[in-house]
């Protein structure tokens, strides 16, 4: 049994802005009478489009997984296989506790391995159209685009109609990152931002090669809850990050040791008195 401890929660939360149309899949590809061949993915309640925060994680995590791959330099870093026999796909997993949390992908991401689960240490939650953006009426949410794609064996050209949300649009994010390690949680933080700006300059969703999904995060305000904020529900406990409000991923890199030396303090005390920090087995 693993010991896991927990600090505090550190909330981000901010805009991501669609530069180009986006196009995330509901996942279904079956044409309906007078329907497109691939609809956005959309709220059933509200039929407004919206980002799942699985899909904005998984792609961080592949992005960020090829990033440590070249710096580790570890021919065997894609361990796992989740592909088929003709179409393999490598990814990787760390299979044990103890390999996971020095791993500076599965600690962040989390990872199921044959032995153990590392759960993940950040929570991205589904991004919902911003309230300016959900004033608009539905049909200017979204257009629908032919696209033509050749057979390379019959030659034959094929149309299908894939639906996108507009340029311009813009979602709410917020992100979750449990404070467990005192000694990992600003590499952790900053691995994100990092994550977070490699996808700024790749694209989130389908089609990426013909100019879908290039996104830009905007942040709003980050803040840590400690553990004193859960015991006691008081919002005075809680360090709001300052000047946070319209920075890029960029700017909080740059200015990470500034910006976050107020919980930089915070948390080393703790180390000094770790009285305060929940346990429990995992
Ligand atoms: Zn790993």
């Amino acid at each position: 049994m693993k010991i896991r401890k927990l600090y505090g929660k550190i909330i981000l939360r901010g805009k991501l802005k669609a530069i180009t149309g986006l196009k995330i899949g509901a996942g279904r590809n079956v044409a309906e009478i007078g329907g497109v061949d691939s609809p956005v993915i959309r709220d059933p309640v509200t039929q407004y489009p919206y980002i799942p925060g699985s899909s904005l994680k998984g792609r961080l995590r592949s992005l960020f997984e090829i990033y440590i791959a070249t710096l580790k330099d570890d021919p065997n870093f894609f361990n796992k296989d989740i592909g088929t026999k003709d179409n393999p796909v490598r990814i990787h997993v760390c299979e044990d506790y103890e390999k996971a949390v020095v791993c500076p992908v599965c600690r962040l991401f989390g990872a199921s391995g044959d032995k153990s689960n590392f759960p993940s240490r950040l929570i991205i939650r589904d991004l919902h159209l911003t309230e300016e953006w959900r004033k608009k009426p539905l049909e200017e949410l979204t257009e629908v685009k032919p696209e033509i794609s050749i057979d390379r064996i019959t030659s034959k050209t094929n149309l299908r109609h894939f639906e996108r949300v507009v340029a311009g649009a813009e979602f709410e994010f917020e992100i979750i990152y449990n404070v467990e390690r005192l000694d990992q949680w600003q590499e952790d933080i900053k691995n994100l931002f990092t994550a977070m700006s490699l996808l700024e300059d790749s694209y989130l969703g389908g089609s990426g090669s013909r100019g879908y999904g290039k996104v830009q995060f905007a942040f709003e305000s980050i803040e840590l809850r400690p553990l004193k904020y859960y015991q006691t529900g008081d919002e005075e406990t809680v360090f709001l990050v300052k000047d946070v409000k319209e920075k890029s991923t960029k700017t909080l890199l740059k200015e990470f040791d500034t910006l976050f030396s107020d919980i930089k303090r915070y948390l080393e005390e703790e180390v000094k008195s770790p009285k305060e920090a929940v346990t429990g087995g995992v």
